[in-house]
C-alpha cells in the first residue's frame, strides 16, 4: 500500500512525489508544481503573443478629431494643448504605421518622431492629457519624475529605470512597450542652473538630460526587467526606443521672464511700445518658444528632440467649476458614486460648489486643491453615515455646510493633503 503511495509522479516530467512540493491529481494522472509553473509561463507567453497580434491590428489611426473629442470628455478646456497634442500623437502614429505596414525602414521620406513638450503650471491637466491620451490608444504608458533621475552611477534611479516601469505597464511585452508613451513630469526641475554651459558642468541636471537625450533619440537599451543592481541573474530585455513617443511636462517656474524678455528685445527692436502691450501679460505661457526653455536650461540639443512644444492656460473659476462637474469621471460624480454605495443620495448645491470654487482660487492650489476641499467637506458624512441611515437617505450640502467643515481644517492641512 504505501509503495504505490510512493511511485505516484508527475506524468508531465516525471518527477516522483518526494520530489514536489504539491502533485496535483487528475483523472488519469498527475501534474507537480514545477510544470504547472512552466505550463502557466508558456500560456502567459502565448496569451501575449496573441493579445499583442491583436493591439497590432488594433493600432488604426484615430483622427486628430476623434483625439480631440476623447480628450474633451475628460478634459476640460486647455483647447490649443489638445489640437496640438491630437496631431503630435496623430503623426507619430501614422509614422509608426507607416514602417510597420511597409517595413521599409528607409522610407524615401524619414519621418521624425513628434515627441511634445507641455509647459503648463501644476495642477492645470498636462499629466491628465497625457494619461487620457494612452488610455484612449490603448498603448502601454508610465510616467516617471524626473526629479529622482540621475545619471548612471549616482544614487537615484538611472535614466533606464523608465524603460523597466514601461516594459511593467506593457506586461512585459516588449513590442507593445517599444510604441509606448513616456510622460516625464517635472522636467523643467532637471534644467541647468546656468545658461552659459562654460562656467561649471551643472552634473545633476545637464547630466540626466544628456542621458534623456539618448533615449529619445532613439537607442537600444538592455532592460533589467525588474529594475535597479537587486536581481543580478535576471535576463535583460532589448528595448529600443526610437518609436517610443515622450511627453514631456513641467511648470517652467519663471519661465514667463524669460519669454517676456525675449518678447520685448524683440518689440524694441522693430516695432513701437504699442505692441508690447498687446501682450497678454496674465498668460505669458502661450508666447512660449524653443529658446525660452534654453534660456531656462535645457539643453539644445534635447530642445531639438522635442520639436512640439504648447502651454496651458491658468484654470480660471469657470474651468474650476466645470472642473467638478462636467467630465466623465468628475470630482462631484465620483463622490456621489462613492456615497450611494452606502444608499446615500448627495445633493451637492450650486451655492456649495461655488464656495469651494472661491476657496481653491483662494488656496491656489489649482484643481488639485479640489479634490482635498470636497474630502474634507465629505469626510464627517463619509465617516458617520454608513451604517447609520436608511436606502435613500439625502445629504444636502449647501454652502454653510460646506463651510462648516473647511473652517474647521487649516489651509495648511489642505496643502498638505493636495
Ligand atoms: P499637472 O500634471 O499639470 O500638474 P494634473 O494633470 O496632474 O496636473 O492635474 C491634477 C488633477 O487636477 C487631475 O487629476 C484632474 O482631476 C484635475 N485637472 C487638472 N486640470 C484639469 C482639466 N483641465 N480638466 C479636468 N480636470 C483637470
Amino acid at each position: 500500500m504505501s509503495s504505490k503511495k510512493e511511485s505516484l509522479s508527475c506524468s508531465f516530467c516525471g518527477r516522483e512525489k518526494k520530489d514536489t512540493n504539491v502533485l496535483i491529481a487528475g483523472i488519469n494522472g498527475h501534474i507537480c508544481d514545477h510544470c504547472i509553473r512552466q505550463a502557466y509561463g508558456i500560456v502567459v507567453e502565448e496569451m501575449n503573443t496573441k493579445e499583442h497580434k491583436e493591439l497590432s491590428q488594433s493600432l488604426r489611426l484615430v483622427k486628430p478629431k476623434e483625439i480631440k473629442k476623447f480628450l474633451d470628455e475628460y478634459v476640460i478646456g486647455q483647447d490649443e494643448a489638445k489640437r496640438i497634442l491630437s496631431v503630435a500623437v496623430y503623426n507619430h502614429y501614422k509614422r509608426l504605421n507607416a514602417i510597420q505596414k511597409a517595413e521599409v525602414k528607409e522610407a524615401e521620406v524619414e519621418i521624425d518622431k513628434s515627441n511634445i513638450m507641455l509647459v503648463g503650471e501644476t495642477g492645470t491637466g498636462k499629466t491628465l492629457l497625457a494619461r487620457t491620451i494612452a488610455k484612449m490608444l490603448n498603448v502601454p504608458f508610465t510616467i516617471v519624475d524626473a526629479t529622482v533621475l540621475t545619471e548612471a552611477g549616482y544614487v537615484g534611479e538611472d535614466v533606464e529605470s523608465i524603460l523597466t516601469r514601461l516594459l511593467q505597464a506593457a506586461n512585459y511585452d516588449q513590442k507593445a512597450a517599444e510604441r509606448g508613451i513616456i510622460f516625464i513630469d517635472e522636467v523643467d526641475k532637471i534644467a541647468r542652473k546656468s545658461d552659459n554651459p562654460s562656467i561649471t558642468r551643472d552634473v545633476s541636471g545637464e547630466g540626466v538630460q544628456q542621458a534623456l537625450l539618448k533615449l529619445l533619440e532613439g537607442t537600444k537599451v538592455n532592460v533589467p526587467p525588474q529594475g535597479g543592481r537587486k536581481h543580478p541573474d535576471q535576463k535583460f530585455i532589448e528595448v529600443d526606443t526610437r518609436n517610443i513617443l515622450f511627453i514631456a511636462g513641467g511648470a517652467f517656474d519663471g519661465i514667463s521672464r524669460n519669454i517676456a524678455n525675449r518678447l520685448n528685445t524683440k518689440a524694441v527692436g522693430f516695432h513701437s511700445s504699442k505692441d508690447r502691450e498687446s501682450f497678454d501679460e496674465m498668460n505669458m505661457l502661450q508666447y512660449v518658444a524653443p529658446q525660452d526653455l534654453k534660456s531656462f536650461g535645457l539643453i539644445p540639443e534635447l530642445i531639438g528632440r522635442i520639436p512640439v512644444i504648447t502651454h496651458l492656460n491658468p484654470l480660471t473659476r469657470e474651468v474650476l467649476r466645470e472642473i467638478l462637474t462636467e467630465p466623465k469621471n468628475a470630482i462631484i460624480k465620483q463622490y456621489t458614486q462613492l456615497l450611494k454605495m452606502d444608499g446615500v443620495e448627495l445633493d451637492f448645491r450650486a451655492e456649495a460648489i461655488e464656495y469651494v470654487v472661491d476657496k481653491a482660487m483662494e488656496f491656489k492650489l489649482g484643481a488639485r486643491g479640489l479634490r482635498s476641499i470636497i474630502e474634507s467637506i465629505l469626510t464627517d458624512a463619509m465617516f458617520e453615515l454608513p451604517g447609520e441611515v436608511d436606502e435613500g437617505y439625502t445629504l444636502i450640502v449647501d454652502e454653510d455646510y460646506a463651510a462648516e467643515r473647511i473652517n474647521k481644517m487649516s489651509m495648511k492641512a489642505l496643502k498638505a493633503v493636495s
